[in-house]
């Protein structure tokens, strides 16, 4: 089971002061995982669809978060370039809704979507705050939903619930958005990769104490829906960095040095 490193989206946060209030530069960390069945995706970026069109991602957003949106960036073209056809992802699993997490959606159609059940309903049905993350044009085309809802194992003290087999877990990681999750992967080498999504953005987030730029970490508060949740996940998360490094590597969605490190 080979695991590819790929970053589906290059952003230039507004106001990052060369990189001392927020990062000059972050990516959107995604996993394409080739397992027996097919080919897994985690997350996936923004889509051909979001370059083609940038406007339908809002203007708030591209001035805020100012995303490059390439072509050669998006998942579909990486999966081309690694010699595989759209149809080859057969799963995709996703750690939440947001615009710049399923723009790639309608570029793998036939692919069975993963989705914690909480955060699907948040998607579908939002409040008036959630309206501008969650864009219905980027799943217009009707995403084959598979739904997962409440875990009934546990993953290093963590709630799990298996999205395939017992290699590809969801863990449920909630406060950024309703139903946000990690995806937990098996390595074959032994041990796991935790994508925890946007429940910390920063690598310093894994450390106590935990250092962010601080526009990052207003940002954070900002996008929250359950700030406590939040704050008590990512204290879950450190203490998992903490008694076990050595088995879980974790890594979060926007953190431009995790990624160089997992991608090099
Ligand atoms: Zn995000």
């Amino acid at each position: 089971m080979t695991v590819h490193h790929l970053n589906c989206a290059t952003m230039h946060p507004v106001g990052s002061f060369g990189g001392r209030v927020a990062p000059a530069a972050m990516v959107a960390h995604c996993l394409l995982v080739e397992r027996a069945g097919g080919l897994l995706l985690v997350d996936t970026g923004f889509g051909t669809a979001d370059v083609a069109d940038p406007k339908r991602l809002g203007q708030p957003f591209r001035a805020i978060v100012r995303p490059e949106l390439r072509q050669s960036e998006t998942a579909l073209a990486q999966v081309q370039a690694l010699g595989y056809d759209a149809a080859d992802v057969t799963d995709i699993a996703l750690t939440h809704l947001d615009l710049d997490h399923v723009g790639g959606l309608a570029d793998f159609p036939h692919a069975r979507v993963h989705v914690f059940t909480d955060e699907l309903e948040a998607a579908l049905h939002p409040t008036f705050q959630e309206k501008a993350r969650y864009l219905p044009v980027q799943r217009a085309h009707g995403p084959d939903w598979v739904r997962h809802d409440v875990p009934g194992d546990t993953w290093f003290g963590f709630d799990s619930v298996s999205a395939l087999a017992d290699d590809v877990l969801l863990i449920p990681l909630q406060g950024h958005t309703r139903g946000h999750c990690g995806v937990a992967v098996r390595r074959a080498e032994g041990g796991w990769l935790l994508h925890a999504g946007d429940s910390y953005f920063h690598s310093s987030e894994k450390l106590t104490p935990p250092a962010p730029p601080v526009g990052l970490r207003v940002f954070q508060v900002l996008m929250g829906v359950d700030n406590k949740r939040r704050r008590a996940n990512q204290e879950r998360l450190r203490e998992l960095h903490r008694s076990h490094s050595e088995d879980v590597t974790i890594f979060c969605a926007h953190d431009g040095d995790e990624f160089a490190a997992l991608s090099g």
